[in-house]
């Protein structure tokens, strides 16, 4: 029952989350969630832009059943034939050259961290700094706390880890200005999904690149969020058509099991030589299998592509609702299937809570923007389903 779950929670977990939404989901079949009273849910955020596959995907979990079987974890000691297998996917898929396997975005940002810093300290240069941007997200570890641009998740951990600190985003002169002789890195999120789904300029954004190669600063780019085939393209830096020398990627890579990366450059990757870095949980036989997969079943269903074209066509038919609410909506943003609705503030939190009513699961951004990530194998019915559930729940209002 919810009531004696909600209790449980209540008495033992940390209060971190402070009240969930009142539901709690028993199992899924890919769009759908079934709460344990049986009312089935449509879920459009998909675990935060994790479930890519959808829930209970069969091929997805045959692979997951099958490893089981044989290993869950060994150890970094040995050889481990799906983490090498992984680590080639994502560099034969990428601009990267190399990539380094971890359990979650904030663990992948550390490393990166860490390989910008290792990069300059073996090649006796005394540069440690990192820039990044206002309202991103980069996890809740100290490090990538320093380096979150949004006040309230810094202040009460203050004194913050050093070296870190961030600009106006979409300002070129900004960054400049920031950059120091002891500058490593820069580190950007090619959209900022977490503060409401704010897609970069691309002429920023390539500004930013030619400027890091010629002060000879590392470009780092945060995909956590915006990888994985999430923007229609694998990795949000294709689309923009920029190189990072780093680049970090999580949420979706697993299909829900918990994995991260950390891709760069051989230039960079150089930089961590043995006992420099390491991971016990990391690229275990068992999260690297689901990593596998995900590749896997993303090529034989065309998944990037599907995501590419169904998010076009649900970002069109929000923008005519849009259109149609426009003193309710003030914009439709985003790319592929990471896309933001805008609200006027007075109305975001009816809007949230009238999609949750109609059993449609959504997040709500700084109060203001409902951010939809869902399975990259939506159907353009489903997608239909979703817009008339919002112009529905407007027309209500
Ligand atoms: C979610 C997210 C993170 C943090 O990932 P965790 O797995 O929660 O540590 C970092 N960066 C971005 C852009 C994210 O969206």
């Amino acid at each position: 029952m919810l009531r004696d779950i909600m209790e449980l929670d209540k008495k033992y977990y940390m209060n971190t989350f402070g009240d969930r939404l009142p539901v709690c989901f028993e199992r899924g079949d890919g769009l759908k969630l079934y709460a344990d009273n049986g009312d089935v849910y449509y879920d459009f955020l998909g675990g935060i832009a994790v479930n890519s596959l959808g829930h209970s995907h069969p091929v997805f979990i045959n692979v997951l059943k099958n490893q089981l079987d044989k290993l869950i974890h060994t150890s970094s000691l040995y050889y481990i034939e799906n983490q090498a297998k992984l680590a080639q996917k994502l560099v034969e898929n990428s601009c990267a050259d190399k990539a380094f396997l971890c359990n979650s975005g904030a663990e992948a940002n550390e490393a990166a961290f860490k390989l910008a810093k290792i990069y300059f300290y073996k090649k006796g240069m005394d540069k440690y700094e990192i820039i990044s941007l206002d309202h991103s997200f980069h996890g809740r570890t100290l490090a990538t706390v320093a380096a979150t641009g949004q006040r309230h998740y810094q202040k009460p951990y203050e004194p913050l880890t050093p070296g870190f600190r961030q600009v106006t985003p979409n300002s070129f002169e900004a960054v400049k200005e920031a950059v120091t002789d002891k500058t490593a890195a820069v580190m950007i999120e090619l959209v900022q999904g977490e503060s409401g789904v704010h897609p970069m300029d691309i002429e920023y954004a390539r500004n930013l690149r030619r400027f890091c190669d010629e002060k000879g600063i590392l470009l780092i780019v945060d995909e956590v969020q915006t990888g994985m085939g999430r923007l229609g393209r694998l990795f949000a830096h294709e689309l923009y058509g920029i190189e990072p020398d780093i680049f970090t990627c999580a949420k979706a890579l697993g299909g829900g099991v918990p994995i991260g990366a950390m891709c760069a450059k051989a230039a960079a990757a150089a930089a961590f030589e043995p006992g420099d870095h390491g991971t016990t949980f990391g690229g275990n036989p068992f999260a690297s299998a689901a990593g596998l997969a995900v590749f896997d079943i993303y090529e034989k269903e065309g998944l990037v592509e599907n995501a590419a074209k169904q998010g076009k066509y649900l970002k069109d038919k929000l923008s005519v609702i849009a259109a149609k609410h426009s003193d309710k909506i003030t914009e439709v943003r985003g790319m592929g299937l990471l896309i933001g609705i805008e609200l006027r503030p007075e109305q975001a939190s009816d809007v949230f809570k009238g999609l949750f009513e109609k059993k449609f699961l959504t997040s709500l951004c700084k109060g203001i923007t409902i951010r939809i990530a869902p399975p990259l194998n939506i159907t353009a019915e489903e997608a239909d389903m979703f817009a008339d559930a919002l112009d529905s729940v407007l027309t209500e209002l």
